[in-house]
């Protein structure tokens, strides 16, 4: 199959737009790095853009209607947001997907230490890391403390020029001939990975002097107790902004881009959506690099609850329409994927893997005999591949994050994804492949009506 460098088909107003499309992209990376951070970005956007939040369509008890825009959060970390179709809800939605969630080190609930007069916080990681790759990192916390008064306070400190940054140290060269000898899983271990915080002893302190005077700070800054770390979320993740990459500018590098490269298409596509016959949906979750488990995670009920409070608001509701809403539903979730890497060669199988040129793939998992797996039906498959994905698509063997937790719903779930290259914490992808997804979210407000009908059609 031949495989056609998607650059050579731009024209120059296209390259235009992708440029402009790419300069908000890389905003939305740099701003939004938490969970917490794309939900709040999505918010705003979407208020802008007429919606209101399905709390306040409730207190008021509108009466839904076609055009009407809706959005739910689930604790600031998980969002939905429907845009009103003419159809009724039963019929089902075209629901797009995507996690904001991305491997990072959370602070501990007790963390701050010192050791030899020097302060650190202990940290545990967040989804599937190389843990060598985030030592001697400028790192930044983001999150939130809630306080013992109640009170809660925002933390983002370490991506203003001015702000200081925090880093896990490593061993010296010339100290590290042991450290040299061992695996790559074990040259860092999960232990060492506490952030280096602050040196300097507080005054007339004896015992522990660099931590009261961290602690000092603390209260200054944020008004906490060291107590206050209980209630705390502090994310610590790379510092700095999403940048571009290469002499010709034709790469994005940035911690993240798994997988808000495909939550922010998605947005950008349900946002410039306006009336549409099926109601649309797109949904942002949490929790996909840890199994999609907890209350913000696709394993949970929010999504199903969501819905069965739309129909509510239409004066619909039954149990049966809730299910057959869900069970006429048709998703693209999306998620990156491995992009060939040539000076890595041998870890691929060049005719399955994707390139980073050459756009989306089409994620497809078969239904080996492995626990967790489960297979794609080919005709939810064929049609998107030829209706989106113009240039060339592959079909890889793959395990497809939040998409498996939608089957139990009977959802007709397609999974798409953007070839990079998995360097985390800095993730590079190419502004072209980013460009080409968001063509392809935004087809999919236009065409996946076209598509189901076309799936339909093939299944009878
Ligand atoms: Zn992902």
């Amino acid at each position: 199959m031949e495989r056609k460098n998607a650059w050579k088909t731009y024209n120059d107003s296209e390259k235009e737009q992708l440029q402009s499309l790419n300069a908000d992209y890389i905003d939305f990376l740099s701003e939004c790095k938490t969970e917490r951070e794309c939900i709040s970005e999505t918010v705003k956007r979407a208020k802008k853009k007429g919606y209101i939040s399905l709390e306040e369509a409730i207190a008021n008890n509108k009466k839904l209607k076609q055009g009407d825009k809706v959005y739910a959060v689930c604790m600031n970390k998980t969002i939905a947001l429907f845009n009103i179709g003419k159809e009724p809800l039963e019929k089902g939605m075209n629901i797009l997907g995507a996690h904001v969630d991305s491997p990072r080190m959370d602070v501990k609930q007790n963390p701050l230490y010192e050791n030899e007069g020097m302060a650190y916080l202990d940290t545990h990681y967040y989804g599937g890391i190389k843990k060598y790759q985030w030592v001697t990192l400028p790192l930044a916390i983001h999150g939130v403390i809630v306080k013992k008064d109640g009170t809660t306070v925002n933390v983002n400190i370490g991506e203003k020029p001015e702000d200081p940054v925090f880093c896990v140290t490593d061993l010296l060269i010339h100290l590290a001939a042991n450290q040299m000898e061992k695996k790559a899983a074990k040259v860092v271990e999960g232990e060492n990975l506490d952030i280096l915080v602050g040196t300097i002893p507080l005054n007339d302190e004896e015992k522990e002097a660099t931590k009261k005077g961290v602690l000092e700070i603390l209260k200054e800054m944020y008004g906490m107790e060291e107590e206050d770390f209980m209630s705390a979320e502090l994310e610590v993740v790379p510092a700095g902004r999403a940048r571009e990459m290469g002499f010709d500018r034709s790469m994005i590098i940035s911690y993240g881009q798994d997988d808000r490269v495909c939550a922010y298409t998605s947005l950008v596509a349900m946002l410039e959506m306006e009336k549409v016959d099926k109601t649309s949906c797109c949904l942002l979750v949490d929790k996909e690099e840890i199994g999609s488990v907890g209350a913000t995670g696709m394993q949970s009920r929010f999504f199903e609850n969501t819905v069965a409070e739309l129909l509510n608001l239409f004066d619909d509701y039954s149990e049966i329409k809730l299910k057959r809403c869900l069970a006429n539903s048709r998703m693209l979730s999306s998620d990156v994927n491995a992009a060939f890497d040539a000076l890595y060669a041998e870890a691929f199988q060049k005719n399955s893997a994707i390139q980073l040129m050459c756009t989306c793939l089409v994620k497809r998992k078969d239904g080996k005999n492995t626990p967790g797996s489960t297979a794609r039906n080919i005709f939810h498959i064929g049609i998107p591949c030829m209706l989106f994905f113009s240039l060339w698509s592959s079909l890889a063997l793959l395990a497809v994050g939040l998409a498996d937790h939608v089957f139990h719903y009977n959802i007709k779930n397609i999974a798409d994804g953007i070839a990079v290259f998995q360097n985390l914490p800095g993730l590079i992808g190419v502004e072209m492949d980013f460009y080409q997804i968001l063509v392809s979210s935004l087809d999919q407000k236009l065409c996946v009506v076209a598509v189901c009908e076309l799936i339909v059609f093939r299944i009878n």
